[in-house]
């Protein structure tokens, strides 16, 4: 569903993606992990051109993305405008929830399919609700999110971008931001995602989780990719010492 090539990333000087070269199969969980600062955040954030890439290219789907043929230059960089029926397709689940405040949870996860798809009210709060019962949240649809714990916020987040029909989804350290005892119903919903099959890529430090779900696993290192294979490959029997070694640390 995803493959990107030689994707490369700079801030001026500060080489953040040397050269990213990885496929995310249909229905496949791959789990990104690495010390911090390697460059998970920046790959998926150029992944859904939150960030313009330095160099390469990226395809969903066979059909590259964020960028359209130009008369001079080969490729160039699609505007914000033109990019936002491809993010659409990308769904994306921060370590912040960023709800919108003023908005009960069932409009929160209404208003991406009305104002990017175009849907009529009524459809999209039927949409609304079918995804918040995934996530488990039916119950909750006319709640306001400052009365919700972190761990449902974060589960409305997930129904948001469900409610948006992704190809894949992306997650940026979802539980990281939460208290250790609303971790598990977080990472309970990814699970059932992935049970389900959806395409999705997971940047965690949780690596027995990763090691649980992910049917690949990456792991990076200073904008490199170091290693890559099965969850029991990556975790259990890593090759490089570099990928021991970060392991070692963090459990
Ligand atoms: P963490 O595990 O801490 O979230 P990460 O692997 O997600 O780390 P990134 O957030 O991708 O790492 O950052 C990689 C490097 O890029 C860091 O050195 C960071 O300081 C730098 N960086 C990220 N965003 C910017 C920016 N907007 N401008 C300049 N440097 C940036
Ligand atoms: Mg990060």
């Amino acid at each position: 569903v995803l493959r990107i090539e030689g994707l490369r990333k700079s801030y001026g000087a500060l080489d953040v993606l040397k050269g990213i070269s990885l496929e995310l199969h249909k229905g496949e969980t791959l789990a990104l992990i690495g010390p911090s600062g390697s460059g998970k955040s920046t790959c998926l954030r150029c992944i859904n051109f939150l960030e313009h890439p330095t160099d390469g290219a990226i395809f969903l789907d066979e059909a590259r993305i964020g960028q359209l043929p130009s008369r001079r230059h080969g490729w160039r960089w699609m505007s914000d405008r033109e990019l936002a029926p491809q993010r659409a397709e990308i769904g994306m689940v921060f370590q912040g929830f960023y709800l919108w405040p003023h908005l009960n949870v069932r409009d929160n996860v209404a208003l991406g399919p009305i104002r990017a798809g175009g849907m009529a009210r009524a459809e999209a709060h039927a949409l609304a609700q079918e995804m918040l019962d995934k996530v488990h949240l039916g119950h909750k649809a006319d709640e306001f999110p400052e009365r919700l714990s972190g761990g449902q916020q974060q589960r409305v987040a997930i129904a948001r971008a469900l409610a948006q029909r992704p190809r894949l989804i992306l997650f940026d350290e979802p539980t990281s931001a939460l208290d250790p005892e609303l971790v598990g119903e977080v990472l309970g919903v990814i699970r059932e995602l992935a049970e389900e099959g959806r395409s999705m890529i997971l940047v965690t430090h949780e690596i027995r989780f990763a090691r649980d779900v992910a049917d690949r696993v990456i792991f990076m290192d200073q904008g490199h990719i170091v290693e890559q294979g099965s969850a029991a490959e990556v975790i259990d029997r890593p090759r490089v010492e570099r990928t021991r070694s970060f392991l070692g640390k963090v459990g």
